[in-house]
């Protein structure tokens, strides 16, 4: 059998897979079971922050790796302290807690929220707003926030208490917070739903309303974070503050890892006992995270939004594109066709991009190449403008 076969019998059937199947890469490029080399425009969907096997972040993995894999967290670690320093002095925010993905990060953010809600005013003020067409993730709580109802299907009940406004609506929003709500949780640009940004005036309006109210804002920048957007995080480009941060994806680099990021109200929310992870923080999966963290700096982050605004320049008086959404290197495409069948064709002459709902979706790697972006643009408009 091969591997498709192999992958098709034996694996859970929930990802529609393209027919490829990667077997090594550098770079933007990757190479295909197929012996095809192709031109990667997805960053294994916003992870590969500098592109595959990149060979400073595999140098930083494999010193940890030959020096201590794991201890447990009833422990302390030096990638870990030296990542937490790292990410509360760049982001202004008080404390971290370490996990393994976007949904685990979520969860902490969720439960933090809660918590700090019930220690100050007691039983009663639970409810969690989100947005229509979010995404947060896929656990029970992070599904339960996630706002489509068509992945909700087939799961209920969810949890309870969790209602959802749409997005760019103040009015609405602000409709629905109760003295039960505890927070507000919300992608600044709704990745999954279709790379799009929410209004900063909308998000200004709802970070005075939620300060006013002691109710949280939660910030889920899994998608959004890690010099994605051409900052760091994307909130300091809607001028606003958190009181959790959420992110993951980009953060190692390639390596299964989450961080939620609590502020000044909730330093002392976590006790010791209230939350927990084992492979949270993993030593290795920390010291990538360090090695990207670190190299996001101010000429990188100048590149990455030069890059975004060349695509963007590249592609809007194309024939057949519609509209082009998002920031920095996240960036949405919308055409009169089929995202997927354009995804699939791209696929045909050796290039990977990305589909949210019926956009062309592009997260290229941080530090691509020109020439290769170059070379990609142009499969790409020749699919579009097909
Ligand atoms: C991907 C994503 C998640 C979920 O992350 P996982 O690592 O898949 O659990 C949550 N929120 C946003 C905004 C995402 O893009």
């Amino acid at each position: 059998m091969t591997t498709i076969e192999r992958d098709k019998k034996y694996i859970a059937n929930t990802y529609a897979r393209a027919p490829f199947c990667a077997v090594s890469g550098k770079g933007a490029l990757v190479l295909g079971e197929d012996g095809r080399e192709y031109i990667d425009l997805g960053s294994g969907i916003a992870v590969n922050t500098f592109g595959f096997c990149d060979e400073d972040w595999i140098k930083a993995v494999d010193e940890q790796l030959h020096k201590l894999q794991h201890i447990s967290n009833l422990y302390y670690t030096q990638p870990q302290a030296t990542l937490a320093e790292m990410l509360c002095t760049r982001t202004g925010m008080k404390k971290v807690f370490f996990s393994n993905s976007g949904a685990e990060a979520n969860e902490c953010a969720i439960k933090s929220a809660r918590k700090y809600s019930y220690d100050k005013y007691g039983r009663g003020r639970h409810t969690v707003i989100t947005l229509q067409n979010s995404f947060h993730g896929r656990t029970m709580a992070t599904l339960t926030a996630t706002g489509q109802s068509a992945m909700h299907e087939g799961f209920q009940p969810l949890l309870p208490d969790f209602k959802y406004a749409p997005a760019n609506d103040f009015d609405a929003l602000k409709s629905l917070c109760d003295d039960t709500v505890c927070a507000v949780m919300l992608e600044l640009i709704q990745g999954e739903g279709g790379v799009t940004p929410l209004d900063k005036e909308y998000v200004s309006r709802v970070f005075a309303f939620c300060a006013e109210k002691d109710i949280l804002l939660i910030v889920d920048e899994v998608q959004t974070g890690n010099g994605r957007t051409g900052s760091l995080f994307a909130f300091t480009q809607y001028g606003v503050a958190p009181d959790i941060l959420s992110t993951a994806k980009g953060l190692a680099g390639g390596l299964p890892f989450g961080a939620c990021l609590l502020g000044e109200k909730l330093s002392d929310t976590l006790s010791a006992g209230s939350h927990g992870s084992t492979f949270g923080g993993n030593p290795i999966a920390a010291a990538g995270a360090v090695n990207i963290i670190s190299r996001i700096d101010e000429p990188l982050l100048e590149s990455v939004r030069e890059k975004g605004q060349y695509i963007r320049d590249e592609l809007s008086s194309l024939k057949g594109v519609k509209s082009i959404t998002g920031l920095g290197l996240m960036i949405g495409i919308e055409t009169g066709r089929d995202a997927k069948e354009i995804a699939a064709d791209c696929l045909d002459r050796g290039l990977i991009v990305l589909t949210a709902k019926n956009k062309i979706r592009l997260l290229p790697p941080l530090n691509i190449e020109q020439e290769l972006l170059d070379k990609a643009l142009c499969i790409l408009k020749g699919v579009i403008g097909k």
